[in-house]
């Protein structure tokens, strides 16, 4: 049990949003500030019964909000995307507080949901001509799912419920939003400011711990879930949703490769390399997690890298200064310190870090790690957290296999200064999202999601917004 933040009143302004209500509960949820280890907020929790109430509101509101047309639902969620933006610094804020990364992270996260929200929301879904001719007009419609229930983890939970949130309401679905158990705060927020602008019951959110999740993956009136975490969780979901054959989205984890050319520039790349590997501590499904460097360059890259680190200030993620938050809750905290401990007993060299501050909260400095076995749970595991193996190879080809010799496949960068070489290295990486001399770029009209355990179906874009409805043919005779 987590200690209580002395002479500091606990906030208790959260609410779940059931058919256009905002209730209390008398189960309530604990929430830790990661930066002390210590309760900041209590928040309420739901039971099946609330569940059943959220999806039976949800399948009401569905009936009038799924005739709706895209320029009502896109109207709306502009308005959202403003909303967004009015309340970002209270919301940054929150999110900073729960999650643990640095403020300014906290309000692009917001920041980039609003446009990437309003970005999704100008996606034409057509109807398509299949056949046209004397004897038949045969069109390809698509329409909503109905009700879709969105689960999501601790990691980005602003950014991540958005994604599926407006993919499912753009498209005439209503929603039942459930947060992480260990980040339910925001989203709760967010609830109240989708309140205001959507009709009551097309959104509902409600906070609970996986139980809830699983209740919603085996409900009968929830037509489609979209996960975003853990493969393990993943696993779970599609098959307790096979029960009544939901759609699924997975969006899981990754082990992305990052591999170095040798004609790039060790110092012009450290900066992104670096930023890409640590970003929120590490704790992001894309973010770099094994770096490939070719062994002419690997001595400066290392270097530029350690400096990189040294530069990055670890600490609260309230102080403007931090670049790196602590880890999100004590579980990933120990996980982590596990796996730097293996690599310790590997007799791996640790360039920098590896030292876990004597000190409140889950924090770890940046770590950077070599002469590690490509076996060792430092590269074949997702680490998730900022504790990255750099790896040496000769021969490219070498450096691909290894890269791809995973379960994983989410995404990986190819870094070079010929383009088309990097073309033509990234195209041979079994991976949902291949970068070249960037990583970690997303947009709303780019599919995202993983290849192999990383996931199931994509997000975003047209293809993306297909996964929230369904297929369904109009065969006319002439
Ligand atoms: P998790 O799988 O433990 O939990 C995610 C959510 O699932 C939580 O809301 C949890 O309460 C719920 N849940 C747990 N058990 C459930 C069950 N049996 N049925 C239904 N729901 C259940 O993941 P986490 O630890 O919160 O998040 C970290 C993981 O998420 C990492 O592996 C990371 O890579 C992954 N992730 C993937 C993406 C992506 O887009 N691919 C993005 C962010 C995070």
């Amino acid at each position: 049990m987590a200690e209580r933040a002395e002479n500091v009143p606990l906030r208790r302004d959260f609410g779940l949003l059931i058919g256009g209500a905002i209730e209390n509960s008398d189960k309530q949820l604990e929430v830790i500030n990661p930066a002390t280890g210590a309760v900041f907020a209590s928040c309420p929790a739901a039971d099946s019964a609330d569940l059943d109430r959220a999806v039976a509101a949800a399948r009401q509101a569905w009936r009038s909000w799924s005739k709706t047309s895209y320029s009502e639902r896109a109207a709306l969620i502009g308005r959202l995307a403003v909303a967004l933006r009015e309340n970002q610094d209270a919301l940054a804020e929150l999110l900073t507080m729960e999650q643990g990364k640095p403020i300014g992270q906290s309000a692009a996260e917001i920041d980039r949901g609003a446009a990437q929200s309003e970005g999704m929301a100008g996606i034409e879904v057509p109807v398509e001509s299949l056949i046209e001719d004397d004897q038949r007009s045969i069109e390809l419609h698509y329409r909503p799912l109905g009700v879709v229930g969105i689960i999501t983890p601790w990691n980005a939970p602003v950014n991540l419920a958005l994604g599926p949130l407006v993919s499912a309401l753009y498209t005439g679905n209503s929603i039942i939003l459930k947060p992480s158990p260990y980040t339910p705060l925001t989203t709760l927020k967010l609830g109240e400011l989708l309140n205001d602008i959507f009709p009551a019951g097309v959104v509902n959110v409600i906070a609970g711990g996986d139980e809830l999740g699983q209740a919603m993956t085996e409900h009968a009136d929830i037509d489609k879930i979209s996960f975003t975490g853990s493969v393990a969780t993943g696993k779970k979901v599609l098959a307790s949703s096979a029960g009544t054959l939901k759609r699924v989205t997975l969006e899981l984890g990754g082990n992305d490769p990052a591999i170095i050319l040798p004609d790039a520039d060790p110092k012009a790349i450290a900066k992104k390399v670096f930023f890409a590997s640590f970003v929120n501590s590490g704790q992001v499904c894309m973010a770099i997690k094994r770096i490939y460097v070719h062994e002419s360059l690997y001595d400066d890259l290392c270097s530029a890298l350690v400096d990189e680190a040294a530069q990055a200030k670890v600490g609260s993620g309230l102080d403007p200064e931090t670049k790196l938050g602590p880890l999100q809750n004590k579980m990933q905290y120990d996980k982590v310190i596990e796996i730097i401990e293996d690599t310790k007993r590997s007799g791996a060299t640790f360039l920098c870090g590896g030292e876990i501050p004597d000190k409140p909260g889950y924090f770890i400095p940046p770590t950077l790690v070599t002469n590690v076995d490509e076996s060792s749970r430092v590269v074949a595991e997702e680490q998730f957290g900022p504790v990255v193996p750099i790896l040496s190879y000769s021969d490219v080809d070498d450096a691909i296999e290894r890269a791809n010799n995973t379960r994983f496949g989410l995404s990986g960068s190819v870094w070079t200064s010929d383009p088309e070489l990097g073309r033509a290295i990234a195209a041979q990486l079994e991976v949902g999202t291949a970068w070249v001399n960037q990583h970690r770029a997303t947009s709303a009209f780019v599919p995202f999601g993983g290849a192999k355990e990383s996931g199931y179906g994509r997000q975003y874009s047209l293809l993306g917004l297909k996964s929230y409805m369904e297929p369904a043919v109009i065969s006319i005779a002439k």
